[in-house]
């Protein structure tokens, strides 16, 4: 089962550079980092996007992610400085991949508005 390259990263059909798993999430770092620290965390079953999220029927999901996000800042040693999190959700957002994540951006100065 599996319908994008995120499931075939859960799956280990494919190689990706994992920083951290849980039952529920795993993290591993972005093929092509924005930032020093570039980090997807995503839940290990299928939710194509924030769009099909329900803060009451995922909230231990998405409370598991902030806490990947949180322990993984700090295993990246940017929890201090500070980091970005971000959801994209859609095509005006440019979401290429339909597997829910959070991308977790640090290790330099971060722009706003983002653009
Ligand atoms: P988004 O545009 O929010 O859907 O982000 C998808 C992200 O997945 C992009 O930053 C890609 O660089 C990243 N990505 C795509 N394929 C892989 C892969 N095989 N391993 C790691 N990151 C990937």
């Amino acid at each position: 089962m599996g319908n994008t390259i995120f499931s075939k990263i859960i799956n280990r059909e494919i190689p990706a550079d994992i920083v951290y798993e849980t039952d529920s999430v795993l993290a591993f770092r972005d093929i092509k980092p924005q930032a020093p620290t570039h980090i997807l965390i995503i839940p290990k079953i299928e939710i194509p996007s924030v769009r099909e999220l329900s803060g009451k029927e995922h909230s231990q999901l998405l409370g598991d992610m902030i806490d990947a996000a949180n322990a993984v800042a700090k295993k990246e040693k940017i929890d201090q400085d500070g980091f970005r999190l971000v959801l994209n959700c859609g095509a005006n957002a440019g979401q290429e991949v339909y597997h829910l994540h959070i991308h977790l951006l640090g290790g330099r100065k971060m722009n706003w508005p983002p653009g």
